[in-house]
């Protein structure tokens, strides 16, 4: 039996990186997958599972707005007819900043898309659930929710804060059969990591650096946050909530 069979799940920023591999993922585990990004590539990932024989569609959607999140969540139900799973993926690493020289305007946009996303993520599904009397709920949160890097304050605080959100949440909805988790991987192998090395004047030298900080010994690939994640939203996690699963390599172990 598919560890995901009869179960919903809506995942954002699902066109690239994490997001595209949980859908893949989610959709091998037979559930029905809604993949939502700002960014139109995601219809050719929903195509791409429907024709290996998945259940998937593609809804347009910037996660900070709280107008398209009420669409993204209706697309669903029209679509699927409910919601068990919601996989709040969709980020921006928001490039580096030096703290003191810190654009406010930047710092408002990463905290909009990273944190605020979230929230309404969780505000949106939190009646859905609640009135079906089950889900799960899995934040990407990252092993910067937990550790600083430097450089990267607003990016760090984002995380840090998702992790707390979660925690709350899962408080709050566990008496409702609702489980709240977070995800916190390491620095795994997707565009986001890639552009931001590429973007670097010594990408290679930060990426040598960065691998060495991994007692692995390498970058992750998506799909060891996949499995994660699935693991998350299956029923093999039902005693799990507000939980934080570090995937990273031992990053966070030194
Ligand atoms: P990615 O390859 O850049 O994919 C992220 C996707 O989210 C992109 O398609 C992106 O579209 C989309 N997105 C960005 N802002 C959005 C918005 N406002 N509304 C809807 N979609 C939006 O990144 P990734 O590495 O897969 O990361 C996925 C999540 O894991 C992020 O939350 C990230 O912070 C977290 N994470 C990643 C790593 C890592 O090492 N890769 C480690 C820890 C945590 P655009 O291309 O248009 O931006």
């Amino acid at each position: 039996m598919a560890r995901l069979a009869n179960k919903v799940a809506l995942i954002t920023g699902a066109a690239s990186g994490l997001g595209a591999e949980c859908a893949r993922a989610m959709a091998a585990e037979g559930a029905a997958v809604l993949l939502t990004d700002r960014d139109p590539a995601g219809q050719d990932v929903a195509d791409a599972i429907t024709a290996a024989g998945g259940r998937a569609a593609f809804a347009a959607h910037d996660v900070s707005s709280d107008q398209q999140w009420a669409d993204a969540v209706r697309t669903c139900l029209a679509r699927f007819g409910r919601l068990d799973i919601l996989v709040n993926n969709a980020g921006i690493s928001g490039g580096r900043h030096a703290l003191a020289d810190h654009d406010l305007e930047a710092w408002r946009q990463i905290m909009s898309i990273n944190l605020d996303g979230v929230f309404l993520g969780l505000r949106h599904v939190g009646g859905v659930m609640a009135a079906q009397g089950s889900g799960s709920v899995i934040n990407l949160s990252s092993i910067l929710g937990k550790v600083g890097l430097a450089n990267a304050a607003a990016y760090c605080a984002s995380k840090g804060a998702v992790l707390m959100l979660t925690k709350a949440a899962a408080v709050e909805w566990a008496p409702l059969g609702i489980r709240v988790n977070s995800v916190h991987p390491g620095f795994i192998d997707t565009p986001m990591v890639q552009n931001a090395l590429h973007q670097a004047e010594n990408g290679n030298e930060m990426r040598d650096l960065l691998i060495s900080a991994h007692p692995l010994g390498r970058f992750g690939v998506p799909r060891e946050i996949a499995d994660a994640v699935v693991f998350l939203a299956s029923d093999e996690a039902s005693f799990m909530a507000g939980a934080e699963l570090v995937v990273d390599g031992g990053y966070t172990a030194q």
